[in-house]
């Protein structure tokens, strides 16, 4: 399973790209950055994204693919999440007032083809290959993570999160699994304010990841907030075990 890391950072500053994973070269993980990462040409061979949740650094480069990419012949792009955070951005962003609702706005005249559709997903379903489950998570937004399931190799996306227990329960059940990618985005001495946000400390990390088993799969880290980055940096040298891996812009997998 390839997996190519187009933003990784849980805020907007220069050279800090928000949330956005591409798989298998075809399909993403969120929309935090994709316009802001690859060429409209790249752009266009998108079609379909997975949403974790509703918040602004997940999903803020729909708004520009869309337009990037507004050729009569490129597919229509689907948005796939639960009906509930669909809900979410197509009556608080894509509304005609905010953005332009492009699910009403066609690229031909026929009005066959709109510029995106949102498709409700079933809690497992088959795509290119994998087989893709979600599942709740600590966060905001009615917030989901999901497992990545190739036959051979099982990845876990845990969006943003902060304490949970259905994430490691599932990593647990899982026979292969080759990473898990989840959060931290504040520092030690805003332990209140990731608590009240929905979000991990290292410590809050470390201590979660006690409840699971599995003592082998590695854990990357995405998300820490641009303000803090200097302390977090500073943290996670200090107190992260081996296990844990910063993950970078660009950073490429095939697990
Ligand atoms: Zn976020
Ligand atoms: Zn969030």
């Amino acid at each position: 399973m390839k997996i190519k890391v187009l933003g990784c950072h849980g805020g907007v500053a220069p050279g800090y790209r928000t949330s956005c994973y591409m798989i298998e070269n075809r399909f993403l993980i969120d929309a935090g950055s994709i316009a802001s990462a690859l060429s409209p040409k790249l752009q266009s061979e998108v079609e379909d994204i997975f949403i974790t949740h509703p918040h602004i650094d997940h999903i803020k480069d729909i708004c520009f693919l869309v337009e990037n990419t507004f050729y009569p012949e490129r597919a229509i792009i689907n948005l796939r999440s639960t009906k509930e955070i669909l809900e979410s951005i197509h009556s608080h962003i894509l509304n005609d007032i905010i953005w332009p609702d492009f699910s009403k706005i066609y690229v031909d005249q026929n009005k066959s083809k709109a510029l995106i559709k949102f498709c409700p997903i079933e809690k497992t379903l088959s795509h290119q290959g994998l087989k893709i489950t979600y599942f709740r998570v600590n966060h905001p937004g009615n917030a989901i993570g999901y497992l990545l399931d190739s036959g051979t190799s099982q990845v876990i996306f845990s969006g943003d999160t902060g304490p949970t227990d259905e994430m490691w329960k599932i990593a647990d059940d899982c026979k292969n699994l080759k990473a898990i990618f989840t959060e931290i985005s504040f520092p030690n001495s805003f332990d209140w304010l990731a608590r009240v946000s929905g979000h991990y400390t290292i410590e809050q990390l470390l201590n979660d990841l006690k409840k699971l088993k599995n003592k082998n799969v590695p854990i990357f880290i995405a998300h820490f907030k641009p303000r803090f980055f200097e302390e977090l940096m500073d943290e996670f040298h200090r107190l992260a075990p081996q296990r844990l891996h910063l993950l970078h812009q660009d950073d490429e997998f095939d697990f």
